[in-house]
């Protein structure tokens, strides 16, 4: 679904590339964790897979097509992103925040009203007391669970999420994690997953890539990361 042919990504005036020669195959269905130390490319791969940045040499395909082939604006329809940091607007409500990309694509108002309660209900949040509230006014975690449902909006079969759950404490990251696991069940969204927590990596992925220093130092289930260390 997601294939990676030898990519290398050197920034600007930088000597050393930021991933290099990197191969990868993601499979539809399921949830790759990209792991590994601060500064080992992880969220460079992610930004390359949406064209937020574009690559120095090599290919990346998506169900067989070269990312360079498609428009971006029409590549990252089919993609959501999620990060740590997930910038909800706070002068917006979480109703207009999830609403952002269907406006875009100038869905009616009655299939993006539908829309965002269907997604609230998903992430576990009540529609009606939460749609009109402000970002200031909800939890770390709840905040956490919109950008999810805001990155699932337009319902791309693909999702590049970075740290998702970085941001807030361990016994609500847990449960973050338990639901999405809960959630991917349904969904069944093609994810790559970043973190750099190790444990979360085997919780929460079907297939595991370890990075060190912008290389692929091992790739596999997470049975086969935890026999083979
Ligand atoms: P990770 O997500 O694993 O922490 P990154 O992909 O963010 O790693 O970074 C990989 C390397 O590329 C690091 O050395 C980082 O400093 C460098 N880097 C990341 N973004 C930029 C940028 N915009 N310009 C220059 N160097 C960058
Ligand atoms: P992450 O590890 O999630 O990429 P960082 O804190 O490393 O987050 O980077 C935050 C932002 O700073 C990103 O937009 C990244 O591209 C940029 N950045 C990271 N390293 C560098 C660098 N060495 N030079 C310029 N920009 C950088």
């Amino acid at each position: 679904m997601i294939e990676l042919r030898e990519v290398t990504k050197c920034y600007k005036g930088q000597t050393v590339p930021a991933i290099e020669k990197l191969s990868l195959c993601i499979d539809e269905g399921e949830i790759c964790v990209l792991v590994g130390p601060s500064g080992c490319g992880k969220s460079t791969t992610l930004r390359l897979i949406n064209r937020m940045i574009d690559l120095s040499s090599g290919t990346i395909l998506i169900n067989g097509e070269d990312i360079l082939n498609k428009d971006p604006d029409q590549l990252r329809r089919g993609i959501g992103y999620v990060i740590q940091q997930i910038g909800l607007l706070p002068h917006r409500t979480i109703g207009e925040n999830i609403a952002i990309v269907p406006r875009l694509y100038k869905w009616p108002k009655g299939k993006i009203k539908e829309r965002v309660n269907q997604l609230l209900t998903i992430i576990g949040l009540d529609p009606d007391q939460t749609r009109n509230k402000y970002p200031s006014q909800l939890s770390g975690g709840q905040m956490q669970r919109v950008g999810v449902a805001r990155a699932m909006a337009v319902d791309p079969p693909i999702m590049l999420m970075d740290e998702p759950f970085g941001a807030v404490d361990p016994l609500v990251r847990s449960h973050l994690q338990d639901e999405f696991l809960r959630l991917q069940e349904e969904i069944k969204k093609t994810i790559v997953f970043v973190t750099h927590d190790i444990n979360e990596a085997i919780k929460m992925g079907d297939k595991i890539a370890i990075f060190n220093e912008g290389r692929l130092v091992q790739f596999g289930t997470p049975e086969q990361i935890l026999t083979d260390p």
